[in-house]
This record gives C-alpha cells, sequence and structure tokens, in this order.
C-alpha cells in the first residue's frame, strides 16, 4: 500500500511538471510570437440599427499563428491574465487600437474603437499612464476611444482606479460595461460609475425568442440600464427575429455576427466607412 501511495505521489508530481512544463513553453511561446508580430486585430462593428451606421468598431485579438489557424483570444488571453503576458500584449493592443483610432479620426469617421481591459491589466499602477501615453505617441483623440471593462471588474473597482477612470471619461474616453448580466452587479453601485454604455451579454438574449421568461429578464435588464441614463448594446445577436423583439424592448445598438463578424480592419473599412476608402 506504501509503495502504492509512494507511486502515485510520483505520478502526480510527474504529470504537474508536465504541465508545469506545457504551461512555461505557451507562455514563451506567447512572448515569442509578440515579439514576431504574429498578433492581429480584428474589428467588429456595433450597429445602429436606426441608421445603419457602424458607431463603434471593438477590437479583438488575434493570434496568427505560422503554422495553425487563426487563433481565438479565448485559447490564450484567459492563459495570458494569468501568467502576466497580458500585460505586455495588452500595451500592444493598446498601441494598435490608438494608432488606427488616431488614423480613422484623422481620415474624418466618427467611429470609435473600442479596447478590452482585463483584471490584470487594471491592476497595473501605471495602467492610465500607459494608455495616456500610447494616446500621445500617436495623436489619438481621446474621442476616438472606449474602453470595455468586464462587469463584474467595474463592481470590485477600488477608488483609486474609479478616480482615474473618472478623470478618463471626463477628458472624453468613453466607458463600457462588458459582458453585463453574467456577474453579481450591486446595482445600486451601477449608477456611481464613470459609465457611459451597458453591453448586454449574449447569455441573455439567446433564448428571448425562444422563451417568455428569458425575454422577460432581458427586457427588465434593459429597463434597467436605460433607467438609469445609460445606452444599452446588445452583444451576440445572431438573428433578425432578436433585432425586432430587442427594437421594441427599446434597444437600438446591435453587435453580433447577424450583423457582421469580426473583420480584418481593410474589410471593416470597405463595409463600414466606404466613402473614407482611398
Ligand atoms: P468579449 O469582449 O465579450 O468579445 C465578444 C466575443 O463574442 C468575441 O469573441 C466575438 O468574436 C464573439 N461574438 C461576436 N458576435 C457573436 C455572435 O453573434 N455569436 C457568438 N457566439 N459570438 C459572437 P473573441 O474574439 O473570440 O473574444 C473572446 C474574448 O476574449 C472577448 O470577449 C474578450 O473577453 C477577450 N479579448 C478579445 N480581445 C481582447 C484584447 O485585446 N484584450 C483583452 N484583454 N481581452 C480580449
Ligand atoms: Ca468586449
Ligand atoms: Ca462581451
Ligand atoms: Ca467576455
Amino acid at each position: 500500500a506504501k509503495a502504492n501511495g509512494r507511486g502515485r505521489v510520483e505520478l502526480f508530481t510527474a504529470k504537474l511538471a508536465r504541465a508545469a512544463a506545457g504551461r512555461a513553453e505557451l507562455e514563451r511561446d506567447l512572448r515569442i510570437a509578440l515579439e514576431r508580430g504574429e498578433f492581429v486585430l480584428q474589428f467588429q462593428p456595433q450597429i445602429d440599427i436606426g441608421s445603419g451606421a457602424a458607431v463603434v468598431a471593438e477590437a479583438l485579438v488575434r493570434w496568427a499563428h505560422p503554422d495553425r489557424d487563426m487563433v481565438l483570444p479565448g485559447t490564450f488571453v484567459p492563459f495570458a491574465e494569468e501568467t502576466g503576458v497580458i500585460v505586455e500584449l495588452g500595451d500592444w493592443v493598446m498601441d494598435r487600437v490608438c494608432q488606427t483610432a488616431a488614423e480613422w479620426a484623422q481620415a474624418g469617421l466618427t467611429q470609435r474603437i473600442a479596447i478590452n481591459i482585463s483584471t490584470r491589466e487594471l491592476a497595473q499602477v501605471d495602467f492610465f499612464m500607459r494608455l495616456r501615453h500610447a494616446m500621445a505617441r500617436h495623436g489619438t483623440p481621446a474621442e476616438a476611444l472606449e474602453l470595455e471593462i468586464t462587469e463584474t471588474l467595474a463592481m470590485e473597482m477600488e477608488a483609486r482606479l474609479l478616480d482615474q477612470l473618472h478623470a478618463l471619461r471626463k477628458d472624453g474616453v468613453r466607458i463600457a460595461i462588458d459582458d453585463f448580466g453574467t456577474g453579481y452587479s450591486n446595482l445600486s453601485r451601477l449608477k456611481d460609475l464613470p459609465v457611459d454604455r451597458v453591453k448586454i451579454d449574449r447569455s441573455l438574449v439567446e433564448d428571448i425568442t425562444l422563451s417568455a421568461e428569458a425575454r422577460t429578464i432581458c427586457s427588465a435588464v434593459i429597463g434597467l440600464i436605460q433607467g438609469l441614463g445609460l445606452e444599452t448594446v446588445v452583444e451576440g445577436v445572431e438573428s433578425q427575429d432578436q433585432v425586432d423583439m430587442l427594437r421594441i424592448m427599446g434597444c437600438a445598438v446591435f453587435q453580433g455576427y447577424h450583423l457582421s463578424t469580426p473583420l480584418n480592419e481593410e474589410d471593416y473599412l470597405a463595409r463600414f466607412a466606404p466613402s473614407r476608402l482611398g
């Protein structure tokens, strides 16, 4: 029994060592990919259904791995957050977004670019300074940027960060709460946060065409957000039936495959800012 026990322990530590090696390897791969410039951004529009115009482009990172299909962030962003590589990756995203947003503004586009900010990035003491440096480097107007902060992160934000977020918003950067409806919100806190818009998570809308209960919940959430004077954006919209129902509930801005998948910059501009090309 003793030998057996030790065997099990050895097996376990060997497994741990292998897992650790795999993790170290992935962390190294991510850093190398950054050095080699293998990350790319795609842009997904938020469409104002009344005018048909794109109002915001959400920047979404992808890893254009040389011998794999485009790797989606779900497979590396959580890991990058755990290891801290997200700080470097986030800096790269921030730099690319600030440059692109400056170029779009210069071309006369009024669309903002939204950037996803993770907990780990925001926890860096110099996060806001780095963002302001990136904006200064490229001459990015504050009005051309939006930050997406998840509901959970927004609810837990400490005073020091909130002050800086308030200041940034005062300068003209829009703030959006991401994935709303997936966390546990202290709803009375929502009204005190420096926020312009709330992105309603896909999980809240995926069943609205099938279930009356889903409709009731979705409609109540929308009413609450709009009652606080905040703009709603619905994420993960996959059908016209959803759009029709959500319009009746008072929503005007939609993001999702039904409107467009994320696109590279060239394709995005060709489709959502055609007159500005060339
Ligand atoms: P998110 O911020 O909630 O982004 C929306 C995700 O939903 C994107 O996945 C988008 O491609 C996908 N999506 C859009 N429309 C639809 C739809 O109609 N149906 C469905 N099923 N999905 C839709 P993606 O690009 O794979 O990104 C996943 C997550 O990775 C993002 O979720 C975000 O949390 C994170 N992420 C992406 N880019 C960045 C980044 O630059 N920095 C950080 N920190 N996180 C990022
Ligand atoms: Ca987002
Ligand atoms: Ca989201
Ligand atoms: Ca998310």
